[in-house]
């Protein structure tokens, strides 16, 4: 029998194949949010009906954090690393990771979407070493200029801080990122990073968010990170959240990012999105687009 969604959240990480590339969803574990404080100049009564209206309980969300790793047969790819120590249910990337059979030192590409807790907060082990020694890191310039800019500090308190304080985001960022700034390189256009993996620029989350699309033999699939956070946002167009930075711009993003991948069919992986693994289909729907989880086509597979 094939397992629940449960089960193979259990398990740690879920295998799949998009054409000769190996990919495996991978769970970092989960956080849980307060929904209450996820909206921006939203009256309460009007968040309390949007949360009614996609049955999601006032006082929690939990958030699974899943990312994945993929082997193109010439490159072992990670995106984005986890949030190390951030929740009290976080930081089991690496560890999950050994458990599907991929040593972090195999690891030679590391995209880094953007630079919130959630997604870097696993950089360095405990020791202050990089968790993933042998890899190049890819991120693209003006991610990394924002971050350590005086800029960065200001935009987290006026959006982020009801969240997690400002001073925890600075921390991260600088803490994890500043020590690997040598083996960064710095990107500054949409590109074919390496064979069949391409960046596409997708801002307003963050001031240089990003996208990865990895094709082979007519196959593709989407790593869409924080274009969309949950899977209801796809229902309303115009809809942000605090966590994106640059609301204006985020709408934009994510219309360019769900018309493409719907107009392409092209599988997702959406780090935030329920079930685990979370993978699924962005389809059109009305004004907006809806999510169709993988777990519906894989025969035998339970939500439960
Ligand atoms: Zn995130």
């Amino acid at each position: 029998m094939q397992p629940t969604t449960t089960q193979l959240l259990q398990k740690g990480f879920y295998r799949f194949k998009v054409g000769r590339f190996e990919c495996i969803s991978v769970s970092d574990g989960s956080y849980d949010y307060d929904p209450k404080l996820m909206f921006s100049g939203l009256p309460e009564d009007k968040v309390k009906e949007i949360l009614h209206h996609h049955h999601i309980p006032l006082d929690k969300l939990t958030s699974p954090y899943t990312f994945l790793f993929v082997d193109t047969g010439e490159h072992k790819i990670l995106a984005d690393m986890g949030a190390g120590t951030l929740g009290p249910n976080t930081g089991k990337l690496v560890n999950n990771l050994k458990l599907a059979g991929i040593r972090p030192e195999d690891i030679d590409t590391i995209i880094i979407t953007h630079a919130h807790p959630d997604h870097i907060g696993g950089t360095l082990n405990e020791e202050g070493k990089p968790n993933y020694p042998n890899a190049r890191y890819i991120m693209w310039k003006i991610e990394w200029d924002f971050w350590f800019s005086e800029e960065a500090s200001k935009k987290v308190d006026e959006h982020l801080s009801k969240i997690v304080p400002t001073e925890i985001f600075m921390k991260i960022a600088h803490g994890q990122l500043g020590p690997i700034k040598d083996r960064i390189e710095f990107i500054t256009k949409e590109i074919e990073i390496l064979p069949g993996v391409s960046l596409h620029f997708a801002p307003g989350h963050t001031p240089s968010h990003l996208a990865i699309s990895f094709s082979s033999e007519g196959e593709e699939l989407f790593f869409t990170s924080d274009t969309v956070v949950f899977p209801f946002l796809l229902e309303r167009p115009d809809l942000v959240m605090v966590f994106d930075m640059m609301p204006g711009i985020a709408v934009h993003s994510k219309r360019k990012i769900c018309d493409l991948v719907a107009e392409r069919k092209a599988l997702v992986h959406a780090q935030h999105f329920s079930p685990f693994p979370s993978l699924g289909h962005i389809i059109k729907k009305d004004k907006g687009w809806q999510w169709k989880p993988y777990y519906y086509q894989i025969e035998g597979l339970r939500s439960a």
